[in-house]
């Protein structure tokens, strides 16, 4: 099995370096990765700007490329110009941080996954519950268990990708795996307002996510309360529900 690996993290990041050490044992493993750190960018591509690449040799000898761009640029450079043929797999994290409920839709390393899956490759989202300084190698670990036996499930749809959420704990205080939806809860969020040294006001976002019940049906809640969280998720915005209404409006432009 051929297996890209990307991040938002960045290409130095420890969650990606725990990755590709560990899907070395299940793969031929190619990494290429943005040059710094590109969370919360979501699905943005570059297009104002020219994509340099630098080709890296990684621990353990694998091969590597780092690129001043997106995750999703990474996803897309990768199989048009940087891989000989596509891979079978994309896996993008580990991320330093969760990606649950509607921050999905920020999430650089979401996105690398769903970019595979526009490209018609299959893709796996790793991240993790906690934005401390964290030791990487048991959820790496899990995540090898996880792509090995994700890889063989013989009707993944197209157009289809899978955003696993990994508590931060050891594996025997984790309480299963649980099937997902993505939460659609509100953030509670606020800018925290401060003065710089030159007396210049800036904004700072934060978030606090709390709810006053756990769904454990949900990414946010399973993972909360200590699931492995999977998520199938697909790039399809349509709200189908919405089309037949919507045509009852009748709508005429004459
Ligand atoms: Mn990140």
């Amino acid at each position: 099995m051929k297996i890209l690996v990307t991040n938002d993290d960045g290409i130095f990041a420890p969650g990606l370096s725990a990755l590709y050490r560990e899907l070395r044992h299940v793969g031929e493993v190619a990494v290429v990765a943005p040059d710094t750190e590109q969370s919360a960018v979501g699905h943005a591509i570059s297009l104002s700007h020219p994509l340099r690449v630098k080709e890296v040799l990684l621990p353990g000898g694998v091969r590597g490329w780092s690129v001043t761009g997106t995750p999703a640029d990474c996803v897309k450079i990768a199989l048009a110009e940087l891989l000989n043929g596509p891979p079978d797999l994309v896996v993008s994290g580990i991320n330093l941080g969760p990606n649950v409920g509607i921050n999905v839709l920020y999430s650089g390393t979401v996105s690398a996954a769903t970019e595979a899956v526009i490209l018609g490759i299959r893709g796996i989202a790793f991240s993790l519950d906690t934005y401390r300084q964290a030791d990487f190698s048991g959820p790496a670990r899990l995540a090898r268990r996880l792509v090995a036996a994700l890889a063989g499930w013989p009707a993944w749809p197209p157009k289809v990708c899978l955003n696993v959420n990994l508590p931060a704990r050891p594996e025997a205080d984790i309480l299963g795996i649980r099937i997902t939806r993505q939460d659609t809860g509100r953030l509670v969020e606020h800018f925290e307002r401060r003065v710089d040294p030159r007396e210049r006001v800036y904004y700072w976002l934060a978030e606090i996510n709390e709810r006053q019940e756990l769904d454990l049906n949900t990414d946010y809640g399973a993972l909360q309360a200590g699931y492995i969280s999977i998520t199938p998720i697909s790039f399809d915005l349509t709200h189908y529900p919405s089309l037949v209404p919507l045509e009852g409006l009748e709508l005429k432009l004459r």
